[in-house]
């Protein structure tokens, strides 16, 4: 029976991978909604090809082909057997949490669902019995790695470093958006790209890895690994470790969430050869030059509302600095300032979460105008 899969953010950089990975395994899926945002063109042209019966776009009027439904609507039918949220920033939130609620599984992409929220989605997978199969490459490792997460001692999340890793806080400093943007190993959108150069995305990771596997953040580590081909690693009690490993590329782990637990071959470019990649190499992040890290994991210990001031902050202190509003450095600095004069919320609800998350933005605008 053919799986019906619903994709939020199909004109996404995670979204197209994953319409190339449905087209190689054509029998094996059915596509029930595909959303975008403001790239109808693209929208469209999928719409074409992979015939879903609803799609999403920001104006609604410039859907073809497909019935208009609002990604609230597309979360709550049933038909659905999964949903790939792939939709970056604070939208994928309330959708992800309608899917759950209607008992449908979940392939995510989105990183701040479980930043933000996880102690709201977490909870509420186990009760409505859903499944959260993580598309990051470094979680889907984990979670590949994983039988009984009761008998792991720790769980190790590699980092590529990304662009500034053998780069001077200097270098840093003075970076371009074209340096910043200039990932090695992985193609990506801007938004995690620029997270990927500071490390806060690694942070970002720690905290999700938090939620999803419930453990707490003294047994996680990061460890820097510029070939990414380990794409993370557990150790158990005895002193096993599990790593999963992989050529870069986004194909294997989205096929993985979106087909699991089975697996097929799909767009597999070739066999993985340890000789022709010959080594591989881990050092300790450099945790002064990427601070962000560091901000992280203490947003992540404080928990609370923390997370969700940390996460803000970075978002519009990452779309200034691409706007060429603000430096690189200042990303942090902003994240820095904004968390030392926010009063944390233990248990903030949904609503206190958008509240907050709207706040820090505003105040973030405000503070990069006296950057300026
Ligand atoms: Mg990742």
């Amino acid at each position: 029976m053919k799986r019906k899969i619903s994709i939020l953010g199909s004109t996404g950089s995670i979204g197209r991978q994953a319409l190339e990975v449905i087209e190689k395994l054509n029998d094996k899926f059915e596509i029930i909604a595909l959303t975008g945002g403001s790239n109808t063109e693209l929208l469209n042209e999928q719409i074409r090809k992979f015939k879903p019966k609803y799609a999403y776009a920001n104006d609604y009027k410039s859907v073809e082909g497909a019935k208009y439904a609002s990604l609230e609507e597309i979360c709550s039918n049933k038909e659905n057997d999964i949903i790939l949220v792939a939709v970056s920033g604070r939208i994928g939130l309330k959708p992800t949490i309608t899917a759950i609620k209607n008992g449908i599984d979940i392939a995510l992409a989105n990183k701040e669902t479980l930043v933000m929220a996880g102690d709201i989605v977490m909870p509420m997978t186990k009760e409505y019995g859903v499944k959260i199969i993580p598309v990051d490459s470094e979680h889907c490792a984990i979670h590949q790695c994983i039988k009984d997460i009761s008998q792991v001692d720790k769980l190790i999340i590699t980092a590529s470093g990304g662009p500034f890793l053998h780069k001077t806080v200097e270098d840093m400093k003075n970076a371009t958006v074209e340096q910043a943007l200039a990932h090695p190993r992985w193609h990506m959108g801007k938004k995690i790209t620029v997270d990927s150069a500071t490390l806060m995305n690694k942070g970002l990771e720690v905290i999700e890895a938090h939620h999803l596997f419930g453990m707490g953040y003294d047994r996680i580590e990061v460890v820097v690994h510029p070939q990414s081909v380990v794409h993370s690693a557990i150790e158990y009690v005895d002193g096993s470790v599990i790593a999963q490993l992989g050529l870069p590329s986004m194909h294997i782990p989205i096929q993985y969430a979106i087909t699991y637990p089975e697996r097929f071959e799909g767009i597999k470019s070739k066999s993985f050869s340890f000789s022709e990649i010959a080594r591989l190499d881990f050092e300790e992040p450099d945790w002064e030059k990427f601070k962000a890290l560091k901000l992280a994991y203490k947003a992540g210990t404080t928990g609370g509302s923390a997370t969700v001031c940390l996460n803000a902050a970075n978002e519009e202190a990452v779309f200034a600095f691409l706007q060429g509003k603000i430096k690189l450095f200042d990303i942090i600095n902003t994240v820095e300032k904004m968390m030392e004069n926010h009063t944390v919320i233990k248990n903030p609800s949904l609503d206190e979460i958008f509240e907050i998350d709207e706040e820090i933005r505003t105040k973030s605008r405000e503070l990069f105008l006296q950057l300026i």
